[in-house]
């Protein structure tokens, strides 16, 4: 799962957690510590929402209007 930070833009991703700060991969924002997580600006989860990765984007299409 991934959360996006509302002040920077930073993206948490669980399965990846954040080896810079310890954090171990599948570490879910509810795991984390309520403060600091944000390793760019260093806000807290309340800052975080969750991000509807069913919802992403889709890049088909995008991709062909690109292309030449
Ligand atoms: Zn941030």
């Amino acid at each position: 799962m991934k959360y996006h930070c509302e002040i920077c833009s930073y993206i948490y991703d669980s399965n990846k957690g954040d080896p810079g700060k310890d954090i171990t991969v599948g570490t879910n924002l509810d795991d984390l510590p309520s403060s600091g997580i944000c390793p760019l600006c260093g806000v807290g989860k309340e800052n975080f929402y969750q991000l509807n990765e069913n919802a992403s984007v889709p890049s088909g299409d995008l991709e062909e209007d690109l292309a030449p």
